[in-house]
């Protein structure tokens, strides 16, 4: 392709909300073989809701939301953001009383006075959170977290648990003194286009694949629903290059979708980085194409612009 052909194709991309980051990035595009998606934010809407809460204790299930909220106040994940919305949601709405204090004491409606006070608090990458309130530890997060922290998960737990994740949801589990006192289910649906976009990625002869932190049942329902058949679940944030890198062992070019800080890396190392429009700044930035608005169909426009500015015969 000649340089006017390359701007040409650049300024097409730009007019669609696809920028192109230099004409190395629209010429690799045409030799996808394999494009890794992310799960979360990526291929879902990023915007879980709970759907279910499960506790396993006496505790009354206002005290049991507060605990989960306020451990979960000072983390940045969409999950956690979630149970705080719906924490906050339910003593609204259950406890008129306590949301009318809120507004005597506190005329902003994201007044969060009934959050308990928490210490030590850590984020745990891939796993989920730990703090200290009331002088008790409490652990919000997956299988992996109670398991590392040495918290039995009875029968009944995990049973809960499997069967909210073989429906695609996500098992959120809560110990408090170390004690496993409830489950949230929490799902976040697949954007509308993207079962449309997969199938598009097959009929051009390039293979869709997910990547997650996510545990491997909820995985495999999602991807299962958005009709991907290669899955590689409970990554760690570290583990998608890895990813990456194995399906470029064998010299295929390799195109990596994602939103998240966690996705950077994987952008980066990917031969093809496509970020999300909507997604963190830093995903962004390691990205070779940004998809203005923030549609999984651009990465078809994406292709398919490159393909054309490449492939034609002359
Ligand atoms: P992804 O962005 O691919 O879903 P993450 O690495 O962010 O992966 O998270 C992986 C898993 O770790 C989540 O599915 C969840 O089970 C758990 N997790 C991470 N952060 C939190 C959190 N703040 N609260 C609860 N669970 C969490
Ligand atoms: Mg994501």
């Amino acid at each position: 392709a000649t340089p006017t052909a390359v701007m040409v194709a650049t300024g097409v991309g730009a007019s669609n909300g696809v920028l192109i980051k230099g004409g190395d990035a629209l010429e690799r595009a045409q030799k996808i073989k394999y494009v890794v998606f992310d799960k979360t934010g990526t291929l879902t809407q990023g915007r879980p809701t709970i759907t279910t809460v499960k506790t396993f204790t006496e505790m009354d299930r206002g005290d049991f939301l507060t605990l989960v909220a306020s451990a979960e106040a000072s983390s940045e994940h969409p999950l956690a953001r979630a149970l705080v919305n719906y924490a906050h949601h339910f003593h609204f709405f259950n406890e008129p009383s306590a949301a009318k204090n809120f507004h005597n004491e506190c005329e902003d409606p994201n007044f969060s006075g009934w959050l308990l006070d928490v210490l030590d608090f850590s984020a745990l990458p891939g796993r989920g959170v730990q703090c200290f309130i009331n002088g008790k530890r409490i652990l919000v997060g997956n299988r992996k977290l109670l398991l590392e922290n040495e918290v039995t998960i009875p029968d009944e737990a995990e049973s809960f648990a499997t069967e909210l994740e073989e429906s695609g949801k996500t098992g959120v589990l809560v110990a408090y003194n170390d004690i496993l006192i409830g489950v949230l289910g929490l799902a976040d649906p697949l954007k509308r286009e993207a079962a449309v976009v997969v199938e598009a990625l097959n009929n051009m002869g390039i293979r869709p694949v997910m990547v997650t932190g996510d545990n491997w049942r909820t995985a495999q329902a999602v991807a299962k629903e958005v009709g991907i058949q290669d899955v590689k679940a409970e990554v760690m944030p570290s583990g998608k290059v890895d990813a990456i890198r194995s399906f470029q062992k064998d010299g295929s070019t390799v195109a990596m979708v994602g939103d998240g800080i966690n996705d950077s890396p994987a952008l980066a190392a990917a031969d093809v980085g496509i970020a999300i429009g909507a997604g963190t700044d830093i995903a962004i930035e390691a990205a070779d194409y940004v998809l203005m608005r923030s549609s999984l169909e651009d990465v078809i426009t994406a292709i398919d612009l490159s393909r054309k500015t490449f492939s034609r015969i002359r």
